[in-house]
């Protein structure tokens, strides 16, 4: 057992570095694989097909798996020209027992998954891949197409901008590539539909989460939303913005030391209160108002412009923390998104009515198979096995890694590293070497590029929302001489291949070391650096990686290394790198609280929205009965029993029982949407009530639950009520007229997390344990919270 292993063993880390339970079946797909040579091309299909049709009959037994394997094998081979190396099998093993395969960038995990994937795909009822974003559904259908034409299945891809018919499809085939938030998409599309047809979804039945950290954890609490109609006109965010664009900080409103909290002070109140008219801002009937200013505040003081979004073609859009990229569809909650259209003086673009919600990590696990495979599961292998019961398996690269990791260089301040960069790259690119170098914010990048510019080094700067032209461009990044700036983890899932598409300069790139990767910030998660660092490297290329932080960096900032240090080792202010392997660690553990804060966060917002997500669940079966026509209601004739008899002899059984069906489905969907309504406003409530010191999951969980438990009723009476009042003949109901339709039309957007209400649903316990902890005082962490000390530990 290697001391890795070991160690991981005594933490509880749940994965595995030592695939050799897999070799043993590894050795027998080796073994099929000259028969399965010999067979001419409609041979290999119809030994595929021979396969599939057993796997119809029973579930495939473990012995057909090698010969499954040694098919796909085969049939890649012959396809691509590429034979899948052992790792590669390895991987596809792991991922078809339903485990998470770690597997470093550039080692081909889009090959590897084919193997696992024919296997489920085999059992008739759909596989899904699916992967970072649309570009790479498309990508990688086209390209691993032919593999599966070979193996005798069907593959689609789905896209954002496709139609429903288009969708059953790519649905309907055996393989579909698509992301998870399209997929959820759909789902919640599915979930309003009136008729089963209008559905372009199957039961779910086997998905492959590729960059499964990113999806599986850093996406996975955003709420995925669908919204129909206009809601109410907004009025009053511009007047608001305008408003607390004068408060002064400090004297008027006050920020935690997070700047996740803003509030206003006593003298701030009374300045918005009389600049308001006089109202009082806590008084009952001015609750919206309240948070409409709470709103108007984050906005104004706690939101950046080009850090947190940006502002273009008169629009807002967010950029997403961890990948530094402007998020697509975007949206933040409840009137946050109004205040800062409002802030920016774009136009305010409608809410509309929200219909239906669920988060990203919930709809993936209504699939009962999971699995999935990333370069950078190490330190989520924890988070995955907690949230999903996925495993994770550590596989050993193709070829051994050379990349250097160099260690951070560290500046006192910000305008230090930033004449330091531009000397390193002057430096590197004068010889030849392409550079990549991750940025933390749009804004970041573009400042660096200017400075370059002023030094004369052309490069290419990346923070499109094109998907496609980005990986065309990160692509390119490793041809000679090649300097690209992009926001951090640019480029998830595409390939980087020393001297860019020319294959003969890429001798000439390697004897320059291959690609030189430089971040100019730690992230917030380990993950996301290693995902930078993983651009160079590849499959056993030359390369080197290293990292300059600043002691004025955000990340550092915001959880005081300053103060973790004693004074004594704080460097003076100086323009040189800081030699300090104390600081060094001291920023390793500022990201490591990050991290922690992280899971713990994600954890609470579990909490929160599990309960919704189970009440979700439960009406959704029994709108899909009813939808299915499955089961007869009998809800009219027991509630409303004098109009249902003298109407049953006159327009008969059938019409009767389409009305109840109808009826119910429209109750349900209005119901269920005041419902969401109605917890958000509980939520906003509990959020008030942590400040107060009360814990407010619990309080959460009982109102939700009331107001649950009237649901039912609330449905059946208006199923009622509309039945009483409406005009009902032989030929059924003229729904039109009688306003009872579904929306006219539904748009879906995600949630960016509210970036202050979240943290005010952390338990006040938590709070201050963070707060101590980045104060360096831990004896205050053990008064707020032993737990948290402990999990820490644990976790380490
Ligand atoms: P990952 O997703 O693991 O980062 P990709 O799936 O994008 O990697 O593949 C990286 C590169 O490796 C691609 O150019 C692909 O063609 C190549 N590749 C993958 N598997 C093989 C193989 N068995 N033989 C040769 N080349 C391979
Ligand atoms: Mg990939």
């Amino acid at each position: 057992m290697s001391l890795d292993s070991l160690l991981d063993r005594l933490r509880g880390r749940p994965i595995e570095r030592d695939p050799s339970i897999y070799r043993e079946i590894l050795t027998r797909v080796s073994a099929l694989e000259p028969a399965i040579a010999e067979l001419d091309d409609t041979g290999l299909t119809s030994r595929a097909r021979a396969l599939r049709s057993r796997a119809q009959v029973a579930s495939v037994a473990d012995d057909q798996l090698p010969e499954a394997f040694a098919l796909a094998r085969e049939a890649a081979r012959r396809a691509l020209g590429q034979r899948p190396f052992d790792e590669q099998i390895l991987a596809g093993l792991a991922i078809a027992q339903g485990k998470v395969a770690e597997m470093a960038t550039g080692e081909g995990k889009t090959l590897a998954a084919v193997a696992p994937v024919f296997l489920r795909a085999i059992a008739g009822r759909g596989a899904h891949v699916l992967t970072f974003n649309d570009y790479l559904a498309r990508r990688d259908a086209g390209w691993m197409g032919p593999v599966y034409e070979r193996l005798g299945l069907s593959v689609g891809f789905v896209q954002e901008r496709m139609s429903v018919a288009d969708r059953q499809r790519a649905y309907g085939a055996d393989v579909t590539y698509l992301t998870a938030k399209e997929a959820g998409f759909d789902h919640l599309r599915d979930a309003l539909a009136l008729e089963p047809g209008e559905r372009v979804q199957r039961e779910y039945y086997f998905a492959l989460v590729d960059e499964a950290d990113s999806i599986l954890i850093d996406e996975a609490r955003i709420p995925l939303v669908i919204a129909g109609d206009t809601g109410d006109a907004l009025g009053g965010p511009e007047r608001l913005a305008a408003l607390v664009r004068g408060l002064v900080p400090g004297l008027d409103f006050d920020t935690d030391e997070h700047a996740h909290n803003i509030a206003l002070t006593e003298t701030g109140t009374a300045r918005v209160e009389a600049a308001l008219g006089g109202v009082s801002l806590h008084a009952l009937e001015n609750v919206s108002l309240h948070a409409q200013m709470r709103h108007a505040l984050h906005a104004e003081h706690l939101l950046r412009r080009d850090v947190d979004y940006i502002v273009r073609g008169g629009k807002i859009e967010l950029v997403d923390e961890s990948t530094g990229r402007v998020a697509d569809r975007r949206h933040w909650p409840d009137g946050l998104h109004a205040a800062v259209e409002a802030k920016e003086g774009v136009r305010l673009t409608p809410e509309g009515r929200i219909l239906g919600q669920v988060t990203l990590q919930h709809f993936l696990r209504l699939y009962p198979r999971l699995a999935g495979m990333t370069a950078t599961a190490e330190t989520a292998a924890e988070e995955l096995e907690a949230f999903y019961g996925l495993r994770t398996v550590a596989i050993p690269t193709h070829r051994p890694m050379v990349r250097t990791d160099e260690p951070d260089v560290v500046f006192t301040h910000q305008a230090a590293k930033r004449v330091a960069l531009v000397a390193e790259i002057a430096a590197v690119h004068a010889a030849g070497r392409p550079i990549l170098v991750g940025t933390a914010s749009v804004g970041e990048s573009e400042e660096l590029a200017a400075a370059l510019a002023g030094a004369a080094i052309p490069c290419e700067v990346l923070n499109a929302r094109n998907d496609e032209a980005e990986a065309a461009i990160v692509a390119r990044a490793g041809a000679p001489g090649a300097v690209t700036i992009s926001t951090n983890m640019a480029g998830r899932g595409t390939d980087i291949r020393l001297g860019g598409s020319d294959e003969s300069r890429r001798e000439a790139v390697a004897a320059l070391r291959g690609l030189y990767v430089i971040g100019t910030n730690r992230h917030a998660s380990l993950r996301i650096d290693e995902q930078l660092r993983g651009r160079a490297g590849r499959q056993g290329d030359p390369g080197s990686s290293r990292f300059f932080v600043s002691l004025e960096d955000p990340l550092i900032r915001r959880y005081g290394v300053e103060q973790l240090v004693s004074a004594r080792h704080l460097p003076p202010r100086q323009d040189g790198p800081v030699e300090s392997r104390l600081l060094r660690a001291e920023i390793a553990r500022a990201q490591r609280i990050v991290e922690d804060e992280g899971f713990r966060l994600r954890r609470t917002l579990f909490g929160y929205s599990d309960i919704v997500e189970k009440q979700r669940r439960a009406v959704q079966r029994w709108r899909t009965v009813v939808l299915e026509r499955r089961e007869p209601q009998h809800l009219l004739v027991e509630r409303a029993e004098e109009r249902y008899r003298s109407l049953l002899p006159v327009v008969g059984q059938r019409v009767l029982d389409e009305v109840e069906r109808r009826l119910l489905l429209l109750a349900i969907d209005r119901c269920w949407s005041d419902h969401l309504a109605e917890l958000r406003e509980i939520r906003e409530d509990s959020v008030l009530l942590a400040f107060a010191g009360r814990f407010p999951l619990a309080e959460f969980h009982r109102q939700a639950g009331e107001s649950f438990q009237a649901l039912e009723d609330r449905i059946e009476d208006e199923v009622v009520r509309d039945f009483e009042r409406i005009e009902i003949t032989p030929e059924g109901v003229d729904w039109e007229k009688e306003g009872l339709r579904g929306p006219s039309a539904t748009w879906t957007y995600l949630v960016g997390e509210n970036p202050f209400g979240a943290s005010g649903l952390m338990s006040p316990a938590g709070r201050t344990g963070m707060v101590a902890a980045a104060m360096g005082a831990p004896w205050l962490v053990l008064l707020h919270g032993l737990g948290v000390l402990w999990e820490r530990r644990r976790r380490r």
